[in-house]
This record gives C-alpha cells, sequence and structure tokens, in this order.
C-alpha cells in the first residue's frame, strides 16, 4: 500500500481524500494556500505545507510548489481531488517523471479525453453513442459545414474541442446564423482555452444529464458503478445530484453500462471516471468524460457501498480492482443537495465568518464538510461548503430524508443556497422525477 500521499486539493474533497488514507493507515501530507490555513483538513493531516498565496494560480495550480511540497514531505502519490489541476496531463506527466505516482489516469489518456474531438472518437470507436454531429473538427470547407449542419437538423450547437466548465458553446437556429457563429465560437475558444477547434452536433431540446460511474485498474480489469442523474444545473452547475437515475429505458441502461466498461478496456483506463451523457426518448448520446473523481460520487456510494476514493488508493498502489461486476450491487436511492456559500436569491457568493455550523444527523444521512463553527469562508475559491447526502430504500424515502436534513441544517453567519434547496426538495415535478437540463433555470425564471 502506498505510504505518504499529497492531497493536491482543499475544501470539502480534501478532507474526504484525508478520510480515505486515516482509515488506510496512509499517512498523509496537506497543502495549502496562506489564507487555508485553518482548514479543517490541515489540522488533520499529518503534515502540511503552505504552497503560496490565496489566488490559485500561487497555490492549488502551482504546479512547481507542489511538487516541490511533494520531494520535501517524501511523498509517494499525489492525489488531484477534483478541479485545479485533476485532469491537467501535464501536471500528471510532471508528477510522474518526478517520481511520484498520480492517483488517476496517464497523462496520455487525459490528454485523449480532455479534447472533446478526441474523446468522441474514442467513444465512438468503442461503441458508446454520441450525439449526431460532424465526426471531427469543422474545417474551411464552409459548404462542407452547411451541408453537414443541414443533414442534421436545426438547431445545431457548436462546440469548442477544448472547453469546459460550460464555456464555449454556441446553439445555432438556422443557416443564416451558422457561419457567424462558428466565427465568434473559433474566437471565443482560441481567446479562453488556446485552442480554436470547434465542432458541430445536434441540439438536443430536452434531454436530461445522466451519467456512469466506471472504475479500472488499468490491469485489464474495469467495472461501472451505475448511473446518476444530474439534470438539476443552473449555468451548467449541477445543483443536486441522485442516483441510480429515475425512469431510465431498462435496456438501454444496460447497453450504455457495458459500452462504458468496454471504453475503458479499450482505452487502458486507470482510475475512477464518469462518462457524461445526454438522455433524450429513451436514448444515450456520451457528451464528455471526467478523470476524476467526482463532487457528486458520495450518491453512488450510498447505492453501492463501494468506496470510491479508497479504490482510487488502491489501484494507484498497483493492486487490481477489489470486486468484480458481479459484486456490485445498487441498493435504495441516494440524493444529494450542494450547499453553497452565497445569496439564495442573485446567487452572488457569499464568504465570511461561519459562527455556528450544525451538520444534521440521523440514519442514511451523510453530511461532506468542511466547515466548523468559527471557520472563514474565503472569497477565492469555489463556493461549495457542504454536500448533503440522504439514502433511502426507495426515491420517496431519500427525499424526506433530504427534506429533514435540510431543516435540521444550521450555517449561521453567511448567505447560502439551503432555501433553495428546501424549496426543490418540496417541488411537486422534482418529487415526481419530471425534469430536464432546463427544468431549473425554467422554475427560477418563474420568480
Ligand atoms: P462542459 O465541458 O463545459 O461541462 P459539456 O459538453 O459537458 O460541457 O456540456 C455541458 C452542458 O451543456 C450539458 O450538461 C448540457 O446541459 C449542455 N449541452 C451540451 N451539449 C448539448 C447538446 N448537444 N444539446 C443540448 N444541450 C447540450
Amino acid at each position: 500500500m502506498l505510504k505518504k500521499v499529497l492531497i493536491a486539493n482543499r475544501g470539502e474533497i480534501a478532507l474526504r481524500v484525508l478520510r480515505a488514507c486515516k482509515e488506510m493507515g496512509i499517512q498523509s501530507v496537506a497543502v495549502h494556500s496562506k489564507v487555508d490555513r485553518d482548514l479543517m483538513h490541515v489540522r488533520l493531516a499529518d503534515e502540511s505545507v503552505c504552497i503560496g498565496g490565496n489566488s490559485p494560480v500561487e497555490s492549488y495550480l502551482n504546479i512547481p510548489s507542489i511538487i516541490s511540497a511533494a520531494e520535501v514531505t517524501n511523498s509517494e502519490a499525489i492525489h488531484p481531488g477534483y478541479g485545479f489541476l485533476a485532469e491537467n496531463a501535464d501536471f500528471a506527466e510532471q508528477a510522474e517523471k518526478s517520481g511520484f505516482t498520480f492517483v488517476g489516469p496517464t497523462a496520455d489518456v487525459i490528454r485523449l479525453m480532455g479534447n472533446k474531438v478526441s474523446a468522441i472518437q474514442a467513444m465512438r470507436s468503442a461503441g458508446v453513442p454520441t450525439v449526431p454531429g460532424s465526426d471531427g473538427p469543422l474545417t474551411n470547407n464552409l459548404d462542407r459545414t452547411r451541408s453537414i449542419a443541414q443533414k442534421i437538423g436545426y438547431p445545431v450547437m457548436i462546440k469548442a474541442a477544448s472547453g469546459g466548465g460550460g464555456r464555449g458553446m454556441r446553439v445555432i437556429h438556422n443557416e443564416k446564423e451558422l457561419i457567424q457563429g462558428i466565427d465568434l465560437t473559433q474566437q471565443e475558444a482560441k481567446a479562453a482555452f488556446g485552442d480554436g477547434t470547434v465542432y458541430l452536433e445536434k441540439f438536443l431540446s430536452h434531454p436530461r444529464h445522466v451519467e456512469v460511474q466506471v472504475i479500472a485498474d488499468g490491469q485489464g480489469n474495469a467495472i461501472h458503478l451505475g448511473d446518476r442523474d444530474c439534470s438539476l444545473q443552473r449555468r451548467h452547475q449541477k445543483v443536486i445530484e441522485e442516483a441510480p437515475a429515475p425512469n431510465i429505458d431498462a435496456e438501454a441502461r444496460t447497453k450504455v453500462h457495458s459500452a462504458c466498461v468496454k471504453a475503458c478496456l479499450d482505452i487502458n483506463y486507470r482510475g475512477a471516471g464518469t462518462f457524461e451523457f445526454l438522455y433524450q426518448d429513451g436514448e444515450f448520446y456520451f457528451i464528455e468524460m471526467n478523470t476524476r473523481v467526482q463532487v457528486e460520487h458520495p450518491v453512488t456510494e450510498m447505492v453501492t457501498g463501494f468506496d470510491i476514493v479508497k479504490e482510487q488508493l488502491m489501484i494507484a498502489a498497483g493492486q487490481r480492482l477489489s470486486r468484480a461486476q458481479d459484486e456490485i450491487r445498487l441498493k435504495g436511492h441516494a440524493i444529494e443537495c450542494r450547499i453553497n456559500a452565497e445569496d439564495p436569491v442573485s446567487f452572488m457568493p457569499s464568504p465570511g465568518v461561519v459562527n455556528q455550523f450544525h451538520a444534521p444527523g440521523g440514519m442514511g444521512v451523510r453530511v461532506d464538510s468542511h466547515l466548523y463553527s468559527g471557520y472563514t469562508v474565503p472569497p477565492f475559491y469555489d463556493s461549495l461548503i457542504a454536500k448533503v447526502v440522504c439514502l433511502g430504500d426507495s426515491r420517496t424515502s431519500a427525499l424526506n430524508r433530504v427534506r429533514n436534513a435540510l431543516d435540521e441544517i444550521v450555517i449561521d453567519g453567511i448567505n447560502s443556497n439551503i432555501p433553495l434547496h428546501q424549496r426543490l426538495a418540496r417541488d411537486k415535478n422534482f418529487s415526481n422525477a419530471e425534469f430536464n437540463i432546463h427544468y431549473l433555470e425554467k422554475l427560477l425564471g418563474q420568480n
């Protein structure tokens, strides 16, 4: 097993990784920015190193500083969490070149999946269903582009190959808008991601976001851990996630699960990963793969009893997958609410001192949070401060527990989106699982 792991992240996910290390008897190293010295996991880690100033560029995105911290602490492996450097192929490469194990796939696989065009191509050849589209980058041949769009049928979407975080996308409604729309998306993509490559795909009008969790050991074994629905989104940011995804066609589900496992074997995937799909009218369409642990991994852990982070660490230590596919059994239903430090109406970030924090409890309730009474939420990072995850025998009982948990939780001193979650937990359409990716924004627009 690994002896010492450096956790290259902050907040709730750093604490999540630290807990796994402690359970497994692995020594832990926390790295942090100046303002983050009072983070819960920094206090609990065996060692900690301040890696720089408060802006992410100075600290959590500062590759030389993180690698030096791994060197001075004699760490063996680096867990990147999610966000920051988790999907940065150069970081994975430099970590490995400097002699550390990167907890994740190889740099080559991160690169392949980081480019949406190459990811789609790899998935198509593995038999994963994709959105009808240009099957590659758009070229200067405008007649070809027009005829592709016409064949697919409007509306279409222009997407940046290197896009991410919901940016670098544009919906085109008719041929008149096409060429100018491509130009604009190319320019924006070049400015934001340093790569103007764009491609085209069918715009789906009412899909749900359904994703498949996989884990593979890079030694010829891969399994899936079922799916999640993450359709409740605001500005392409997930707000509520659940496992399994409700009301999915059984045959399409079995097929997509097996296709994801096959794709992992085809690309020799190593570690935890997620295949993201749009699901509309009984069909799945691949949109991208995340080559890391995701924020919403706890809902899958709750229904499978499978510890994804511990398994990541075991795989990084060179072990084989601990369970075979037929040993994975789903039991019950889990729902996660992402609690953000933000104004519940304007959604403006709300950093500051948390005078009092009280976590809800009871059977089937899990709270992943780095908050404690007296902690100050800094203004420099993502506003996620807690994940309230509830498991029930059925979707209805999970939702009942979510309502109770949201009524019990106390975060005093700063604003949070708890009122929004309380409203959603009592929303009739959400209770009936009748929603798609546009539902939440439409609901908020009705205010
Ligand atoms: P990012 O990498 O920026 O997160 P994705 O490709 O995952 O981009 O897409 C983000 C979101 O954009 C999806 O969850 C969905 O809401 C919307 N989207 C992406 N592609 C399409 C499409 N072809 N049709 C309709 N909506 C789409």
